[in-house]
């Protein structure tokens, strides 16, 4: 347990000045006790290093002392707006000193007072409008004053003497809560310091040291959790032992028409660790579009039927399904291997035969849409179950398809590439394999960015492709036109288009209200090369594989995020022939020119989502809804990565060695994991 005998879990009541109303709106900004007075983080601080006007910008901040050389006087706009204004002396200048709404300063002062003022600085009037620092010469100890989101609760003033007596009175009972070997490693102030340095600090360095500190105490309590969960997840889940054929994998291996790439190997190795441990794999693998992960997902799935297992492989449509119980297929039946596939579409005696088939383990690998996850879908013994686009699906389907064996080992795959430093947050209680590499001998699709009028040229282009029996995509933001965006829809441009093509190329349309019957015929005639040109909105934007199509055309692309438009041009680039995409895009915004210069730049989906946090912000990243993204107080993910990965290491570090729950040192860490549920395997909030 952690020490709540400690004064610093003692009520604010107990300082002078705290009285029963201070309580209460404390209480309202969430501070009850003592220590959460002490922890209660800046906001920013202000510079109140007095600056003399020669020092200054215009327009800058500055705080200087002088004495008063005439009358303040008032002037009243209206009831509640007024100007008090005067002139000092201050040094060699005479300035102008304005005070916006604040009459009653008028009593305060006098000509041959002198007053420390600080405000914004007019270089050309020479004059101040600001406030009174103090009436008197400049007193403050502090350069930096530490500023506060109080919400109105209290008086700052009031606050800041009460956070001063608070660490006056209370400060010696603040003990260290990071190990020393820590401290030592990155040369962190001792949290006494940083606390007092946190509100009252001497100079700008100790304000940095104290933020420092305070940044990778966060961090690194985050992770401690985090890979707290991690081992317990995977030691209490009591996984399989999925001793694998390796000679037999390696044939496999051997047989495929192209060398693995190091990438692969790394992730097919990691993976096959898992298998064999006795532990539970709870892994996520990413890798951009076409870099092999459908490659890495079967040998995985051939390892596990070889220890006797089956396995189960779900993705997020048929057409997908059905692409890869084909690819599935041809990899593994010359190795003895019997795939099956469900969906939707099987039905009656056909399922029904499928179903005993599964339970009776004579298929080994079974392919499908979340028609997997239905009641009477039952294996004889599953051993691994792998999921593609995993934030398709959510928690509680995935929850159900695990639960269809005992334990299995599990694999999420993505080709939305996360940024590192989000990836080991929201995701830090799981494993990461990352293919960052692609097949060599791939082409990088050339992509360029056109403005509207350049239209005509960019359908020149394409028909030229088109006429040497390529294939293209036409994207649009809208289905239909609508009266409030200016966007181009599907239904205009396919009209447009079906009418300039007229006679040589054929036109498909494809949008998210036809039937999925509707869409699939579609789909089927533009991958049997019926159709020449598919206009789409995103719905083709997963998996789907047309190694034909060359040309990925993307009207109002502005209107995309990054990853989404990196995903939307890796519909093309699939065979072995140069791809092109062209983005028409208009951007308004700075932000929205700099995502159409990073699409021409690079082909690189991981440097492309890195790109796009920069740009959003980590709240933004993954959409507006609830994003799973951890708060911290002081740290922030992309500004501090580098103490996020450090801190990330020493957790995983610590949480393995036996020290930790022996040493007198840890004792604090242990009490904060036992606290936070992580050890009884409870999910983080
Ligand atoms: P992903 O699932 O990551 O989008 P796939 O596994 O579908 O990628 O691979 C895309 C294409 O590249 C497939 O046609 C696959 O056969 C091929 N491929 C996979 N790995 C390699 C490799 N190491 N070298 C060459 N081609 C590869
Ligand atoms: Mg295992």
């Amino acid at each position: 347990m952690l020490d709540t005998e400690s004064p610093l879990y003692s009520s604010v009541n107990v300082l002078k000045g705290a009285g029963k109303e201070a309580e209460a709106s404390l209480a309202a900004i969430g501070i009850i006790t003592v220590g959460d007075l002490m922890e209660f983080v800046p906001a920013r601080y202000e510079d109140r290093r007095l600056k003399s006007p020669e020092e200054a910008a215009h327009d800058e901040k500055v705080t200087i002392e002088g004495t008063i050389q005439s009358e303040p006087s008032v002037m009243y706009y209206s009831k509640k707006k007024s100007r008090l204004t005067f002139k000092i002396m201050s040094g060699p200048h005479l300035i102008n000193v304005t005070f916006f709404n604040q009459p009653y300063l008028k009593k305060k002062i006098s000509v041959g007072d002198t007053v420390t003022i600080t405000g914004k600085w007019d270089r050309h009037r020479l004059a101040v409008s600001g406030q009174l620092l103090e009436t008197g010469p400049y007193t403050r100890g502090t350069d930096f004053e530490a500023v506060y989101l109080l919400r109105n609760a209290i008086p700052v003033k009031q606050f800041r003497k009460l956070v001063k007596q608070a660490i006056d009175l209370y400060g010696s009972y603040i003990e260290e809560t990071l190990p020393n070997e820590l401290l030592q490693k990155y040369r962190l102030m001792n949290r006494k310091d940083a606390i007092r340095a946190l509100h009252f600090p001497q100079s700008q360095d100790e304000m940095k040291q104290a933020r420092r500190r305070f940044v990778y105490e966060e961090f690194f309590y985050f992770q401690l959790k985090m890979q707290a969960l991690r081992k317990t997840i995977r030691e209490q889940s009591g996984g399989i032992e999925q001793k694998y054929d390796l000679s037999k994998l390696k044939k496999l291996i051997d047989s495929l028409p192209f060398e693995l790439t190091n990438a692969q190997k790394k992730a097919v190795n990691e993976i096959c660790a898992d298998l064999k441990s006795p532990y539970r794999m709870n892994r996520l693998l990413q890798g951009d579009v076409g870099s092999g992960k459908t490659a890495v997902a079967t040998l995985a799935l051939y390892a596990s039927v070889t220890a006797g297992f089956q396995g189960a492989l779900m993705v997020p449509t048929e057409i997908l399904a059905e692409q890869h119980a084909k690819s599935l297929h041809e990899m593994l039946e010359p190795f003895g291997v019997k795939t099956a596939l469900l969906t939707g579409t099987v039905k009656g005696k056909r399922r029904k035969a499928l179903l005993s088939a599964l339970e009776s383990g004579e298929i080994d690998i079974l392919i499908g849409t979340h028609a997997l996850i239905q009641d009477d879908v039952i294996f004889r013994n599953l051993g691994l179950v792998i999921t593609d686009e995993q934030h398709r699906f959510g928690v509680n389907q995935r929850r159900t398809l695990r639960s269809k064996g005992e334990n299995p080992d599990v694999l999420f795959m993505t080709a939305t590439p996360i940024p590192r430093t989000l990836a080991i947050t929201v995701f830090g209680e799981m494993d990461v394999s990352i293919i960052n590499e692609m097949p060599a001998g791939r082409k990088a699709i050339e992509t360029y960015w056109a403005k509207e009028e350049m239209l005509g040229r960019v359908l020149d282009f394409t028909e030229k492709e088109l006429r040497k029996g390529r294939q293209a995509y036409v994207i649009c933001p809208l289905i239909e036109e609508s009266e409030k965006l200016d966007f181009q829809n599907a239904l205009d441009v396919h009209a447009q288009l079906s009418s300039y093509y007229q006679g040589k190329f054929s036109v498909g349309l494809m949008h998210g209200r036809l039937s999925s019957e509707e869409k699939d015929t579609v789909m089927k005639s533009f991958s049997a090369n019926e159709l020449n040109i598919l206009v789409s909105t995103t719905v083709v934007e997963v998996g789907v594989n047309v190694p034909n199509a060359t040309v990925m055309i993307i009207y109002d692309a502005e209107r995309f995020g990054l990853s989404q438009l990196h995903q939307l041009r890796g519909r093309v680039g699939r065979g072995s022939e140069q791809s092109y995409c062209m983005l028409i895009a208009d951007p308004k915004s700075e932000t929205g020119k700099e995502r159409m210069v990073a699409m021409t730049e690079t082909n690189d989906g991981f440097v492309l989502s890195e790109k796009d946090l920069e740009l959003r912000g980590p709240g933004d990243f993954f959409g507006r809804k609830q994003s799973g993204l951890p708060e911290f107080k002081m740290a922030d993910m992309v500004h501090d990565y580098r103490a996020l990965e450090a801190a990330r290491e020493d957790a995983k570090e610590l949480i393995g060695k036996a020290d930790l729950w022996q040493k007198e040192e840890y004792a604090h860490l242990r009490a904060v994991l036992k606290d936070s549920g992580v050890l009884a395997g409870e999910k983080l909030d």
